[in-house]
């Protein structure tokens, strides 16, 4: 028995629905060691983000974007899924809910158990690399020799393209495919549940209020407040990996 009044009425919603979706943020993986870029003291805070323009068009910036990703690349290798990974992913293995819809790049959700067609990336993944032309795939171990022997930003094999990780930068397009599947997930779904994202980034966080304009119900687990909370049907306030194991059951 959970005696936490928020924990319990979260256990509830979880009961009651038919088609749940989960919608995961930073919050998630900070769990796991994966520093949340946005927050105050991110990294980005103190170094800007290389937009996508400035990717396409200077070697200068495609150099230093390679040079950042070489040197953060062991953090996110070392990274484990935690408990909040593994009580979403028996949340799918049940059968509650349909499908994951991420704003992380880290991969824990698939590396939690979870198919690639059962996680929706909104922002890509930053484990694996993609030429922008042809889309050919590319490890980042593959590419790290030649980088570092050369200094030369990476260049596809097949047409010459440039190659990146696959995420998506500030001013790329959102991916047209993932967004959409993630709208038919929202709108199918009587439960949303939004875990560790402070649901600012837009047009991501629109999710939520879709599924709540929707008739879904909304439950909120972060440890900070969001603008949604005065919405939400259950808001829970507390470490994310502590609240879905015990609610879930998953250690
Ligand atoms: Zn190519």
């Amino acid at each position: 028995m959970i005696d936490d009044p928020d924990l319990a009425a979260l256990e509830r919603l979880i009961g009651a629905a038919r088609r749940a979706v989960v919608f995961t943020g930073a919050g998630i993986s900070t769990e796991s060691g994966i520093p949340d870029f946005r927050s105050p003291g991110g990294i980005w805070t103190k170094m800007a983000p290389i937009d996508f323009d400035s990717f396409l068009a200077s070697e200068e910036a495609r150099r230093e974007t390679w040079r950042r990703k070489f040197e953060s690349d062991p953090v996110l290798r070392q990274a484990r899924p935690n408990r909040g990974h593994r009580a979403v992913a028996e949340l799918v293995r049940r059968g509650k809910v349909a499908a994951v819809i991420t704003q992380n790049i880290d991969g824990l959700h698939q590396s939690s158990g979870l198919s690639a067609e059962q996680v929706i990336e909104l922002h890509g993944n930053s484990t694996y690399a993609r030429c922008l032309d042809c889309e050919a795939r590319y490890e980042i171990d593959d590419l790290r020799p030649l980088f570092e022997q050369s200094g030369a930003a990476p260049r596809c094999r097949r047409c010459n393209g440039f190659v990146k990780t696959a995420t998506i930068a500030f001013g790329q397009p959102m991916p047209v495919a993932a967004m959409r599947r993630a709208e038919r997930e929202t709108l199918a779904a009587d439960l949303f549940i939004a875990v560790g994202s402070s649901l600012v980034v837009y047009p991501a966080a629109g999710f939520p209020e879709m599924a709540k304009e929707n008739g879904a119900a909304l439950a909120i687990v972060n440890r900070e407040p969001t603008h949604l909370d005065e919405v939400a049907d259950v808001v829970v306030r507390r470490s994310i990996g502590e609240a879905l194991g015990s609610v879930v059951g998953v250690d």
